[in-house]
C-alpha cells in the first residue's frame, strides 16, 4: 500500500487530487482536461445514473439520443445561447488525414477534405434538439414532450480538476416542450425537486434549492434553478440546474404548435441537467483523511468480507461461513463481495477498503469460527464491533441504514453550521478570511453590485433561496434597499 494521503487540513485540494487517483477512481489522460473514469469510479456513476434514470421515468420522461455535432448555422440560431457558449467550443473543420509528404510516417489534414459546414461538438443539446422538435410538434396533442438524453459533452474548460470540471464530461440533458409558460416552470421547478431529493436521499448530501442571478443563469435561459452544496473546505458547489427556457429555443428554431382554439403558439421549453461533477461532490462531502466513505446507497459494494487465515483448511471453512453470509445478504438485495484473494495479506485489503470507502467490512478469521462471531467495522465511524452470526443480517440492514443517515446529518449539521447572516461588508469579509461557508446577505438585485462584490472578494451569489428569510433589508456593499437575503460563496 502506497503512502498516507495528504491530510484535508494540510492542503484540501492536493487531498482531493490523491485520494480520487489513489481510490482508483479516475486519472489525467493524455488529453488536457479530460479524464479516464476508472472501473471502481465508473460504478459509483452507474449507480447515480440508474437512480437518476429511474426517477425521471417516475416523472414521466423517456430517454433518447440526439448526435455529437451540431452545424454551426444551427448553433448559432439561438443567439443568447451561442454567445455564452462561443468561448468554449471544440469545431470540427476537417473529415480525413492524409500523409504528411514533409514528415515521413506523420498525418496531416487533408485540405480537399474541408467540411462545408463546420460542426460543434456539442457543448449541450438545445440547438440541435429544438432543430429536430420542430418537426415532432404540430399540435398541442403532442405536448407535453419530455425527453432526456444520456450523453457526453464538451466545454473547452481552462481550468479542469478530476470530475469536477472536465473538458469532455458525462452528463444527462433533459429536454422538455410545453403548451403553456406554467407548465414549463412547474416542469423546471420539478426536476430541480428531483435532484434535491436524488442527492439528499442517495447522495446523503444536504443541498440548498434556490434561483440564479441573471449573470449566473444558463445563455439562453430566462431563470436557471439549482442545487447548492457546500464541500468540507467551506465551497459551495454547484451540483445541479434546471432550467426554464421561456419560448427563447422555439422561436429560435420555429417551433409552433396549434392550440386547443387551433391558434399557432410558440412552445414553452425547459432542459435540466447533472453530469459527472456530483461524483466530485461525493468524495468531497463525506470523505477523510483515510480515505473515501461513500453513503451505502451508491457503494458499488456495501459489504465486503475478508477471511484472515493461516492454513487452507482454516479458509475453506471460512469460505463455507462466508457464502452463507453473502446468500442471506443477497437475499436482502444488499451488495456484498467476498474477497478471497491469495495475492494479498489481510492488512493489505482493510487498508484498500477503507481508501475505497467500503462502507461495512466483515473480518472473520479462526476465533470467530469457534465462537459462531464476526467482527463488523464501519467506514464511516472507524469503529468495530462483535456480532453474533446468528445476528449479522439483521445488524447490516440496520447499519448500512444507520450510515446512510448518519452522513446525511453529519453533513447537514457542517452545512448549517456554516451558513452566516453578516449586516455589514466588514463581517461579509472576515467571514470569508476565517469561517467560509455560506453567506446569507443582503443584495440590492444589480449585476454591477455583484461583480463589485466578486472581484473584491471572489464570492459569488450561488443562489437566491427558494425558501427561508424574505425580509427586505438593505445591502451589504452599497446601502441600497433590497428584497431579501440571498447566499454568497466562493465556488468551485
Ligand atoms: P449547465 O448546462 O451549464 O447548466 O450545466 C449542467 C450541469 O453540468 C451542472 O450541474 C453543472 O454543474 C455541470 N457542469 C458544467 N460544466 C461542467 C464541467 N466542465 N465538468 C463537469 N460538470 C460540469
Amino acid at each position: 500500500m502506497s503512502k498516507k494521503l495528504t491530510s484535508r487540513s494540510e492542503d484540501y485540494s492536493k487531498w482531493y487530487n490523491e485520494l480520487v487517483v489513489k481510490a482508483d477512481l479516475a486519472e489525467n489522460s493524455a488529453v488536457r482536461g479530460c479524464m479516464v473514469i476508472k472501473p471502481y469510479g465508473f460504478a459509483i456513476w452507474e449507480k447515480m445514473q440508474a437512480e437518476l434514470d429511474k426517477m425521471f421515468k417516475e416523472t414521466g420522461h423517456q430517454n433518447a439520443y440526439f448526435p455529437l455535432f451540431v452545424p454551426k448555422s444551427l448553433f448559432e440560431a439561438e443567439e443568447k445561447n451561442a454567445e455564452g457558449f462561443a468561448k468554449e467550443c471544440a469545431i470540427v473543420t476537417h473529415y480525413r488525414l492524409q500523409n504528411d509528404p514533409d514528415k515521413k510516417g506523420k498525418l496531416r489534414v487533408d485540405p480537399e477534405a474541408k467540411l462545408e459546414e463546420e460542426l460543434i461538438v456539442r457543448p449541450t443539446s438545445e440547438a440541435i434538439i429544438w432543430n429536430t422538435y420542430r418537426g415532432w410538434i404540430q399540435s398541442y396533442r403532442d405536448l407535453p414532450l419530455l425527453i432526456n438524453q444520456w450523453a457526453n459533452v464538451v466545454r473547452w474548460e481552462m481550468r479542469t480538476r478530476l470530475f469536477l470540471r472536465t473538458a469532455e464530461f458525462l452528463w444527462q440533458e433533459g429536454h422538455t416542450a410545453h403548451a403553456t409558460k406554467q407548465e414549463a416552470l412547474a416542469e423546471a421547478e420539478l426536476m430541480n425537486n428531483v435532484y434535491a431529493t436524488f442527492a439528499e436521499k442517495f447522495m446523503a448530501i444536504p443541498v440548498i434549492q434556490g434561483l440564479k442571478t441573471e449573470s449566473e443563469r444558463f445563455a439562453g435561459a430566462d431563470e436557471t434553478y439549482c442545487i447548492e452544496a457546500l464541500m468540507q473546505d467551506g465551497k459551495a458547489l454547484q451540483a445541479g440546474t434546471s432550467h426554464f427556457l421561456g419560448q427563447n429555443f422555439a422561436k429560435a428554431f420555429d417551433v409552433k404548435f396549434a392550440n386547443k382554439e387551433g391558434k399557432q403558439d410558440y412552445v414553452w421549453a425547459t432542459s435540466w441537467g447533472v453530469s459527472t461533477r456530483l461524483m466530485g461532490a461525493l468524495i468531497m462531502t463525506h470523505s477523510d483523511d483515510h480515505g473515501l466513505v461513500l453513503p451505502p446507497s451508491l457503494a458499488p459494494n456495501q459489504v465486503v468480507i475478508v477471511p484472515i487465515y493461516k492454513s487452507e483448511d482454516d479458509l475453506n471453512a471460512i469460505t463455507e461461513v462466508a457464502n452463507g453470509i453473502l446468500r442471506n445478504l443477497r437475499e436482502k438485495h444488499i451488495t456484498v463481495k467476498f474477497d478471497s484473494r491469495t495475492t494479498h495479506r489481510p492488512g493489505a485489503k482493510f487498508a484498500q477498503h477503507e481508501l475505497q470507502g467500503v462502507p461495512l467490512r466483515i473480518a472473520i478469521g479462526a476465533r470467530d469460527l469457534a465462537n459462531g462471531t464476526v467482527e463488523i467495522a464501519r467506514r464511516d465511524t472507524l469503529t468495530k464491533k462483535v456480532v453474533a452470526l446468528e445476528d449479522l443480517t439483521e445488524k447490516i440492514e440496520g447499519l448500512l441504514e444507520e450510515i446512510q443517515a448518519s452522513l446525511f446529518n453529519k453533513a447537514l449539521d457542517f452545512r448549517d453550521n456554516h451558513i452566516t447572516e453578516v449586516d455589514t461588508f466588514d463581517e461579509f469579509k472576515k467571514v470569508l478570511e476565517t469561517k467560509t461557508g455560506f453567506i446569507s446577505a443582503h443584495w440590492d438585485g444589480t449585476n454591477e453590485t455583484e461583480d463589485k462584490i466578486k472581484a473584491l472578494t471572489k464570492a459569488t451569489i450561488r443562489c437566491i433561496p427558494l425558501e427561508g428569510d424574505v425580509k427586505e433589508g438593505v445591502c451589504v456593499y452599497t446601502g441600497n434597499p433590497s428584497k431579501r437575503r440571498v447566499l454568497f460563496a466562493k465556488a468551485y
